[in-house]
């Protein structure tokens, strides 16, 4: 008897459901919560995803999973405290390959993610991106900054999904009074990007090891602010937990060149390969680069992990990485990319 009323006396743990559990981001949000007691639920359709990034937590108690399209009714049993939606391809070869489904995921998914949340009353937090300032006239990026975005150009579908996104979910906190929390991430890197989404540092780092050159769009002048995965994450978890409802960047303010960068990697893999240059993509933001100011202020957060630091730990996850997955790369991706 006794034994019976100390164990409802135990709170019970957090439920929360991760979207896009099997991507970069959403496994690493899957380690963090699971690590920090949470009871999780991942949901991905595999679209960009791979379920290798979670393979690890199927034998926790902690963990279930769906495989779901969250652009459909989404349908969770029981209580819920709490949604990431992280659901969405991210790359701009991604988006581009798979157009219809990315403003879909922004805009009918976070549609279904915010229903759900209001009948559970659970928080809700969104992935928005630095891409809702698109090719900004301003730097460093406040969130104050409206941005400049190019609706019907080849970024328009992924830009303005987000765009979108942090719109319904306003709304929904401004007439449903719904608790929301919205992330504007910017460029994150780390252990299980996927070597063929295109994005640069995948590209770069497997460029080196497959002993190829490397490609540099553009004469390698733009520059982006890389964070490495887990300082992203920490800045996430301490916004969910705030109570700051307005969009708030996450990023690290350390710019560079992507020219810059490309000689970091080459510096880094000892490749012997030389750089060769590509045409820029349409839109392609020409400068990126955080304001951090109210994640200091209002979370006490910035980012702890240089890029040196950060490129080792990544280089070391793509070089544990089988033969058979570094040749996965899909040349004709890039071919038709920046055409
Ligand atoms: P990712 O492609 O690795 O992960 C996205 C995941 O979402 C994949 O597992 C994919 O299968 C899943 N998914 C896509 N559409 C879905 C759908 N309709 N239903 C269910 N699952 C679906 O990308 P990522 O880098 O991990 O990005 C995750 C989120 O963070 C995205 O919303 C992205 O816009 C945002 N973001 C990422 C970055 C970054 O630098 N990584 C920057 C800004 C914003
Ligand atoms: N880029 C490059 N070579 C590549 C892939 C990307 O020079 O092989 C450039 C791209 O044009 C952009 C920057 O690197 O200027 C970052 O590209 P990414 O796709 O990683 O993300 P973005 O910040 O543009 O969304």
């Amino acid at each position: 008897m006794e034994n019976e009323l100390s164990k409802s006396n135990i709170p019970k743990a957090k439920r929360i459901l991760i979207t896009g559990a099997a991507g970069f981001l959403g496994s690493h949000l899957c380690d963090r919560f699971i690590a920090e007691g949470y009871q999780v639920i991942g949901m991905d359709n595999l679209i960009t995803g791979d379920l290798a990034n979670i393979e690890h937590l199927f034998s926790r108690e902690n963990f279930e999973f769906y495989h779901h399209d969250v652009s459909k009714f989404v349908h969770i049993p029981g209580d819920l405290d709490y949604i990431l939606h992280f659901a969405s391809p991210a790359s701009p070869i991604d988006y581009l390959k798979i157009p219809i489904q990315t403003l879909k995921v922004g805009s009918l998914g976070t549609h279904n993610l915010l229903g759900l949340a209001r009948a559970k009353n659970a928080r809700m937090l969104i992935a928005s991106t630095s891409e809702v300032y698109g090719d900004p006239n301003v730097n460093p990026q406040p969130e104050e900054y409206w941005g400049n975005v190019n609706p019907v150009g080849p970024r328009g579908v992924y830009d303005e999904a987000k765009r979108f996104q942090e719109a319904i979910t306003m709304a929904y906190h401004t007439f449903h009074g719904v608790e929301t929390r919205i992330v504007r991430i910017f460029n994150t890197y780390g252990p299980r990007m996927r070597l063929n989404d295109g994005r640069v540092l995948p590209a770069f780092i497997g460029q080196a090891l497959r002993g190829e050159d490397l490609t540099i769009f553009g004469d390698g002048s733009q520059t982006r602010s890389f964070c490495y995965v887990d300082d992203l994450v920490e800045g996430i978890y301490r916004l969910l937990h705030s109570d700051y409802s307005q969009p708030m960047n996450i990023g690290n303010p350390d710019e560079i060149t992507i020219k810059q960068f490309c000689e970091e990697i080459i510096k880094l893999t000892g490749t012997t390969q030389k750089i060769v240059y590509h045409n820029l993509p349409q839109d392609d933001p020409k400068q990126r680069r955080p304001n951090i100011e109210k994640a200091q202020s209002i979370l006490g957060w910035e980012p702890k992990v240089n890029r040196a630091e950060g490129l080792k730990l990544t280089y070391a996850y793509f070089q544990s990485l089988s033969q058979e997955s570094l040749a996965k790369i899909e040349h004709k991706d890039f071919a038709s990319y920046n055409k």
